[in-house]
């Protein structure tokens, strides 16, 4: 992995991690939806949640793998079948907790809400530009942490409150937690059935929603734990950029997507996610931090009041 990865990529993964962690238990101290005992619930779910970061410790044996250059379709056979014997083999056996589901190639990340575990491949601290070195931390705040933050929410949403800490089902909401966080959620579906994607294709917010909250108080958390470094506090600007300012833009540099209409319209009627572009859109415009970097001020694009703006984390 040395030859991929730039230095000190397991660490700094894992010193984001915790600094996010450590943001959310503050506020969900604070949040004012959430019953006290609920939150008492919450804060050991938090304590336990298992961070997987950079690559596993354990690698998968692919030795019997058979994968050569003469066929395309027999290589995919080929891993098909190494993948199901690979499954049938846990058969009988004890949950291995270490396993990955991920490659630590992979762009992307996940909650496992049965482990109670965060994934996060190293593969998310590649930026784009910065190949074989580590970003500034207000791009890997922004990215990483953003990452974790939204993988973390998952957790403790209308689906994380099924499991309990060790990710066995067990409902630990209240109904008046739930009626809460139901009542908050609304506002966030009204702003992303706002947004109008191709044509006249307005984006699903009921069927995104729990992306949408987590992707808010993924960034929220993101820039709570950027602003205990060295690098907020010392707000020396990069390439004419203050520090809140590259978190941002950080922020948007990891949603850049070419998208077809077509691909577009695919995704706005059949993935809980909302298209990338909206992923960004969205969750700033409810950040006044976002709004003070950039000086926006009523009348522009994604301008709102603070009244208008989704809390939820
Ligand atoms: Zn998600």
């Amino acid at each position: 992995m040395k030859e991929y990865l730039p230095k000190g990529t397991k660490e700094k993964l894992e010193e984001i991690g915790n600094a996010v962690k450590s943001v959310f238990a503050q506020r969900i101290k604070a949040l004012d939806w959430m019953s006290a005992p609920t939150k008492e619930k919450a804060l050991k779910k938090l304590n336990a949640v298992i961070m997987k970061v950079g690559y596993p410790d354990k690698w998968k044996d692919l030795s019997a793998m058979q994968i050569d250059r003469t066929s395309y379709v027999k290589n995919v056979m080929s891993t098909n079948k190494w993948e199901f014997n690979y499954m049938i083999n846990k058969y009988g056996k004890p949950v291995d907790r270490t396993e990955w589901d991920m490659q630590p190639q992979t762009y992307n990340a996940y909650y496992n809400p049965s482990n109670n575990e965060i994934v996060i491949p190293g593969c998310n601290i590649i930026v784009p530009g910065y190949e074989g070195r580590m970003a500034d931390d207000a791009i890997l705040y922004s990215i990483i942490g953003g990452t974790f933050g939204h993988e973390i929410t998952h957790g403790f949403d209308d689906q994380g409150c099924k499991y309990n800490e060790f990710g066995n089902l067990s409902d630990w909401w209240t109904s008046n937690d739930r009626a809460k966080f139901n009542k908050k959620t609304k506002m966030i579906v009204k702003q992303f059935n706002d947004y109008v994607a191709v044509d006249n294709l307005h984006i699903n917010g009921e069927l995104t929603q729990g992306e949408n909250i987590a992707d808010l108080g993924g960034v929220i958390m993101g820039f709570e734990a950027f602003k205990k470094t060295k690098q907020y506090k010392d707000n020396e600007p990069i390439a004419g950029l203050n520090p809140s300012q590259r978190f941002f833009l950080g922020y948007a540099l990891a949603w850049m997507v070419n998208m077809r209409p077509e691909a577009m319209a695919n995704q706005i009627k059949s993935n809980e996610h909302a298209p990338a572009k909206w992923r960004v859109l969205g969750p700033l415009s409810n950040m006044p931090e976002f709004f003070s970097a950039f000086g926006i001020k009523q009348g522009d694009k994604m301008w709102r009041t603070e009244s208008q703006m989704v809390k939820i984390w």
